[in-house]
């Protein structure tokens, strides 16, 4: 995540943090992933959201 701007204010300076829903296949699964957000520190525009577990979502 270095070298990476903010497009809103041009920040440099990141931080991570999760929700407290996790992200599911469906409904009805038990298993979840956490989701990551990655947000400047200077206006708290959302960078990117990434799934921290895929592999529950693979077709198996
Ligand atoms: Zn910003």
């Amino acid at each position: 995540m270095e070298n990476s701007e903010c497009l809103k204010c041009g920040g440099t300076e990141f931080a991570e943090g999760t929700d407290y829903m996790p992200i599911k296949p469906n409904k009805m699964s038990l298993t979840g992933s956490n989701k990551i957000y990655t947000f400047c520190l200077n206006c708290g525009e959302v960078e990117s959201i990434r799934v921290e577990n895929t592999a529950i979502f693979k077709k198996k």
